[in-house]
């Protein structure tokens, strides 16, 4: 099933693989992994398969779902979809051909706009030769502090119309932020128990590179002990740009 999702930047989600393992800081209070495990519990058939204790949980082992591959071609109007909220889809559990599964059909269902986000860029760079990129195709990357700037030289390599970076939950300052090749950034602040907090000048520091580099900025939360806690205004404003190519077809 396709699910209405809260996400601000996006319209509904479709998770073709569910389930995967914790790989940097950024993955510490991973909303999906607690979800997984709740669902687990309500007996929902899609997240029976419990991962590796050590970086997973329960529900969350990494599960490729043929059943709900050809979702997107049965919906009838144009969707904003994100791939994936309860998976990484580059994560090396996935079958390569299962990712040019998903793939096709994302290149053959153009009326949607598909948003994929991964941690696992090295795989991404391995294999992005040997997938189609079609327009209507966003590839992005998480980084979640300056340690893990490679996801970003990783995706500039690949041939995405849009490419984006969530910088989110941040964790520490982005100075330097090189932005060559980048269509949109998305930053926000950690929510949930033991939310980590982000600092103001980081936001700041972001939405600055991003205005002198022209790229389209979006401003999530600050996060806090639920996800509106500390609310979206930064400097008196909302963040909701996106990128243009969507901006000159609304
Ligand atoms: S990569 Fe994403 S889905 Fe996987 S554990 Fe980390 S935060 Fe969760």
């Amino acid at each position: 099933m396709s699910t209405k999702t809260a996400i601000e930047w996006t319209e509904v989600t479709w998770n073709p693989t569910t389930g995967c393992d914790r790989t940097s800081p950024g993955c510490d209070h991973c909303y999906a992994m607690a979800l997984a495990k709740r669902l687990k519990a309500m007996g929902q058939a899609k997240y029976q398969r419990d991962g590796d204790p050590r970086t997973s949980g329960p529900g969350f082992g990494i599960t490729a779902h043929e059943s709900v591959l050809n979702l997107p071609r049965t919906w009838c109007t144009p969707k904003m979809v994100f791939v994936n909220s309860m998976s990484d889809l580059f994560h090396e559990a996935v079958p390569l051909d299962f990712i040019r599964q998903v793939f096709t059909v994302m290149e053959q269902t153009p009326q949607h706009t598909y948003q994929l986000l991964t941690k696992r860029s090295r795989r991404l760079r391995l294999v992005w030769s040997d997938l189609p990129w079609p327009p209507n195709l966003w590839m992005g990357v998480s980084v979640e502090s300056r340690r893990y700037l490679f996801r970003a030289n990783d995706l500039r390599e690949v041939p995405a119309a849009i490419r984006f970076l969530s910088l989110e939950p941040l964790l520490g300052p982005m100075p330097d932020l090189d932005l060559t090749g980048i269509h949109w950034v998305i930053a926000g602040g950690e929510s949930g128990p033991g939310a980590r907090p982000v600092s103001p000048d980081w936001i700041t520091q972001i939405r600055d590179a991003c205005s002198e580099a022209g790229v389209a900025f979006f401003f999530k939360q600050w996060g806090g002990r639920t996800p509106k806690a500390g609310g979206r205004a930064l400097e008196g404003r909302t963040w909701d740009e996106i990128p243009a190519v969507v901006q000159a077809a609304v």
